[in-house]
C-alpha cells in the first residue's frame, strides 16, 4: 500500500491523505487549510470564491488527485472523513458526486448544519454512515472505524488494511474530554500489528493547559456562575458539544439559566437522535434567544416547524436583563455582541467566559470589553491530545513506523517516539510490511 500525505506533514489544517493499492484508491480527509502556503498567515478562504477546480488545483489549494473532483472521470473509490471540522472536510464540495463519502452520523449532521448556517456549502454528497467498531470494504481496502474523544462530536479514527499492510490514522483526538473512556479503551485494547501509524500532534509546541480536562472546565464555569452578580456570556463554538454539556451542567448546579441561540438549539436538536443525553432546548434551565439571522436560515432550510417548537422556550432581552445575575448566555465575538450588551443595564461587571482557543481572542475585542467594564476569563481545554497522551497512544499501538501528521512540529516526534518517519507533503511512500 502506498501513502501520499498531500497536506499535513508539517502543518495543522487542510489534512488530506491518499492511500493506494494496484487497483484501488481512497482519500482520508479533505480539509481547508488553516495557514497560507508559507505557513506564516491564516489561510484566506476568500481565495476559494468563484474559482474553478482547475484554478484551485493550480493554486495548490486542492490536493493534486486525479479523478477526485467534479468535471473529472471519477477514479477514487471513496473519501473517508474523520470528523466535522472544516480543516478535515471543508473541500468536499469539489468532490465528484458519484464518489461515496464515509463518515459518522454525528459528522454528517454537523456538516449539514454548517451547510445551512455558514458559507461553507458541501452540497449533495453520496453518503455512507459508519459507526464505532464497524468494518467495511472499499474495493481492496478493509476499513474499521474507531470512535475517538475530540472536540468535534462523533469523531473517528480509521484502521485501513490492504496488501497485508495495516495503517492506523488517528484523526484528531484527545484523552481528556467527556469521552475519555474512548481513549482509554483504545489504549487498553489497541489494534494489533500496526505497520504505520499516522498520528496528529497539534499540541506539540503549545503551552501547558490551565484547565487540564473537560471536568476542570465544568468546575471553572461553575465557580464563575456561583460568584457573579451580573450576566455571564459563554464564548464557545456551538459545535463543541462537550463544552455545551459542561456549561449546561454548571448551570444546573448553580440554578443558572442557560440561554442558547437558535443555532445552538438547532444543533442539539439534530443530534438528539444520535445521543439522548445531550441537553435540549426544552430541558430545565434552558431558554432560547431568537435572532433574525438564525431564524431566517432555519426557515430557508424548510425547517420553520422547528421555530414554532423552539418558540415555547423563547426568551426576550427584557427578561434576560431583568434576571441577568442568573443568566449564562452563549454568544461570540460577532455583530450580535454589541447589540445584546446594549440591552443589559448596567453592563459594567458582566463577564465573558472565553471557552475557545485564545488565538481567536483579538486585542481589539479585549480593548472593547475593557472599555465597557466586561471582564474576560479564559476557561478552555484543548480538543487535542497532550504530549503525555500522545506518548501513551503511540506506545499502545506500537507501530512499525510512526508518521507525523497535523502538526507544526514534526521535528519533535523523533525525540518523543520510536520509529518515526517524517514525510514531505506530496511524497509517495510505500508502507513497509
Ligand atoms: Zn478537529
Amino acid at each position: 500500500m502506498n501513502i501520499v500525505i498531500h497536506r499535513g506533514t508539517k502543518e495543522i489544517g487542510g489534512t488530506c491523505v491518499e492511500l493506494t493499492t494496484n487497483k484501488f484508491r481512497i482519500i482520508v480527509d479533505l480539509g481547508i487549510p488553516l495557514v497560507s502556503d508559507r505557513k506564516d498567515q491564516p489561510f484566506d478562504s476568500k481565495v476559494l470564491e468563484g474559482k474553478s477546480v482547475k484554478q484551485l488545483l493550480g493554486l495548490g489549494v486542492l490536493p493534486a488527485v486525479t479523478g477526485l473532483y467534479v468535471g473529472d472521470e471519477p477514479r477514487v473509490d471513496a473519501v473517508l472523513i474523520s470528523h466535522s471540522h472544516l480543516d478535515h472536510y471543508g473541500l468536499l464540495r469539489y468532490v465528484h458526486p458519484d464518489i461515496p463519502i464515509y463518515l459518522s452520523e454525528g459528522a454528517r449532521e454537523l456538516i449539514k448544519v454548517s451547510d445551512i448556517f455558514t458559507p461553507y456549502r458541501t452540497g449533495d454528497l453520496t453518503v455512507r454512515i459508519v459507526g464505532n467498531g464497524k468494518k467495511f470494504k472499499v474495493g481492496g481496502f478493509e476499513i474499521t472505524a474507531f470512535l475517538v474523544d475530540h472536540s468535534a462530536f462523533d469523531a473517528l479514527a480509521f484502521m485501513i488494511e490492504a496488501d497485508k499492510a495495516r495503517v492506523f490514522y488517528s484523526g484528531d483526538f484527545r484523552g481528556h474530554g467527556r469521552k475519555s473512556a474512548l481513549f482509554t479503551r483504545i489504549i487498553e485494547s489497541p489494534p494489533k500489528d500496526i505497520d504505520c501509524l499516522l498520528m496528529e500532534g497539534s499540541m506539540l509546541g503549545r503551552d501547558e493547559q490551565i484547565y487540564k480536562d473537560e471536568i476542570a472546565v465544568e468546575k471553572g464555569i461553575k465557580d464563575v456562575l456561583e460568584n457573579k452578580s451580573n450576566i455571564a456570556f459563554l464564548f464557545a463554538s456551538s459545535q463543541n458539544i462537550d463544552r455545551l454539556v459542561s456549561a449546561y451542567k454548571a448551570c444546573r448546579k448553580t440554578g443558572t439559566t442557560f440561554v442558547i441561540d437558535l443555532y445552538t438549539a438547532f444543533i442539539l436538536h439534530r443530534l438528539e437522535a444520535n445521543t439522548k443525553s445531550l441537553p435540549q432546548f426544552d430541558w430545565p434551565n434552558v431558554r432560547v434567544k431568537f435572532f433574525k439571522f438564525h431564524a431566517d436560515k432555519i426557515a430557508e432550510a424548510g425547517q420553520e416547524k422547528l421555530l414554532y417548537l423552539f418558540n415555547k422556550q423563547k426568551i426576550e432581552m427584557e427578561e434576560i436583563d431583568r434576571t441577568k445575575e442568573k443568566v449564562l448566555m452563549i454568544l461570540r465575538d460577532n455583530s450580535l455582541f454589541p447589540r445584546v450588551i446594549g440591552h443589559i443595564h448596567p453592563i459594567k461587571g458582566a463577564q465573558i467566559i472565553y471557552s475557545m482557543w485564545d488565538g481567536y481572542l483579538t486585542d481589539k475585542f479585549q480593548g472593547y470589553c475593557r472599555e465597557k467594564g466586561i471582564a474576560i476569563k479564559q476557561i478552555h481545554t484543548s480538543g487535542h491530545a497532550i504530549p503525555k497522551d500522545l506518548k501513551a497512544f503511540a506506545k499502545a499501538l506500537n507501530p512499525k513506523v510512526l508518521v507525523p501528521i497535523h502538526t507544526f512540529h514534526s521535528e519533535r516526534y523523533g525525540e518523543m517516539f520510536d520509529n518515526v518517519k517524517v514525510l514531505e507533503d506530496g511524497e509517495l511512500w510505500e508502507v513497509p510490511v
